[in-house]
């Protein structure tokens, strides 16, 4: 008889270490069966998040026998960057119908630095501290790989994930993230000089007319070739509305007259998620414009942007995984207002 019936071990595992795999194994010997929630489920790759749950999944699987795995639940869970309250709801839910109101459950996890505040966000759990395995962190380790000088992040690594890395860095992704990796580094360095680390702004315009949101290709790295909101950096010369329309008018060519667009302006919110984007701190105002239901406006791709098209809300859910950056919980923030 264990001590707990379930166990929570929550995390990204952007890939899973030696540190994590010492949790698991530590849960399975306190409890009867484990929970893992895979944190960030559906995000479009980057170099934070190269892997998606389904191949996640497949690295844990790889460590652990059969019969450890008829013990295991994998749970991914999406993010809401701008709402704990709505994430710690679909971890309470999806968990309870795991564990149908059994109190002997326990979280197992390491307070390791600020990010890890969540782990305080489940009064009604036990919790586990599992203190630091070797200081091992998936950050240096996506470093080395994707830096891909030598295959020193091998030794970090469970055989089965390592083998899982070795294969993925014959795909095209791989490569794809290698330029994005060099991308990122490069910007940084750009302003590594500057006396105070910056603090970039930029405007998105979400355009809805029945049911459509107006999106682009990105044509440019980073999230070259993700779906993202029309927008961009704002100018010295300009104000935020200003910019927003500028934007939004290059990259979609939108055929509809700026006094119509400034009239359609009905909301704005500012998103500042300190991790939403790689290249650096980076604020954005965003601007909800709702135009007159009718046929929908003519818009056509150009600069940032590869192609500019009207995407129906239900396609733009099925394609979260595809979206850049925050771009969708910024559209939800504005067309799921209750
Ligand atoms: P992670 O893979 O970095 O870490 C998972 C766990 O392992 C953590 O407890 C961490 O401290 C521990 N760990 C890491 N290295 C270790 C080592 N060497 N030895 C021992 N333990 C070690 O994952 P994470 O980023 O902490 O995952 C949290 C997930 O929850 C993320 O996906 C995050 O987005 C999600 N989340 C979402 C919201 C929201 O959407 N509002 C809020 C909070 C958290």
């Amino acid at each position: 008889m264990k001590k707990y019936q379930f166990g929570i071990y929550i995390g990204r595992f952007q890939p899973l270490h030696l540190g994590h795999l010492q949790t698991i194994k530590l849960a399975l010997e306190q409890t009867e069966q484990l929970i893992l929630i895979l944190g960030s489920d559906r995000i479009a790759p980057d170099i934070k998040n190269p892997w998606s749950s389904e191949e996640r999944i497949k690295m844990i699987q790889s460590c652990l026998t059969a019969d450890e795995l008829k013990r295991i639940y994998f749970l991914p869970i999406r993010d809401w960057l701008y709402s704990d309250n709505l994430w710690l709801a679909a971890v309470q839910q999806k968990v309870f119908e795991i564990t149908q109101g059994n109190p002997k459950i326990v979280v197992l996890g390491h307070r390791k630095d600020t990010s890890s505040y969540y782990l305080d966000l489940f009064p009604q759990w036990h919790y586990l501290e599992t203190g630091l395995y070797q200081a091992l962190n998936s950050t240096d380790i996506r470093r080395i790989y994707f830096e891909g000088k030598d295959s020193s992040y091998r030794q970090f690594l469970p055989l089965g994930v390592a083998q899982f890395l070795d294969t993925f860095q014959k795909s095209d992704r791989y490569s794809t993230l290698c330029k994005e990796y060099q991308f990122v580094q490069a910007y940084q360095k750009a302003w590594a000089t500057a006396p105070y680390p910056p603090i970039f702004v930029t405007t998105d315009a979400v355009v809805v007319q029945s049911g459509h949101v107006l999106v682009v290709r990105r044509k440019a790295m980073p999230g070259l070739g993700l779906i993202a909101l029309p927008g961009g950096f704002v100018r010295q010369d300009e104000t935020l509305i200003e910019g927003m329309l500028r934007e939004l008018k290059e990259e979609t060519r939108l055929k509809v007259p700026l006094p119509v667009l400034r009239g359609s302006i009905v909301e704005n919110h500012v998103f500042d998620n300190p991790g939403r984007s790689l290249r650096g701190r980076t604020i954005t105002h965003a601007y909800f414009l709702q135009l007159k239901a009718g046929e929908l406006p003519v818009v056509k791709g150009s600069d940032d942007a590869e192609k500019a098209w009207w995407m129906s809300l239900a396609d733009l859910y099925a394609h979260e995984d595809q979206i850049y950056e925050d771009h969708f919980q910024i559209i939800q923030h504005f067309v799921s207002k209750i």
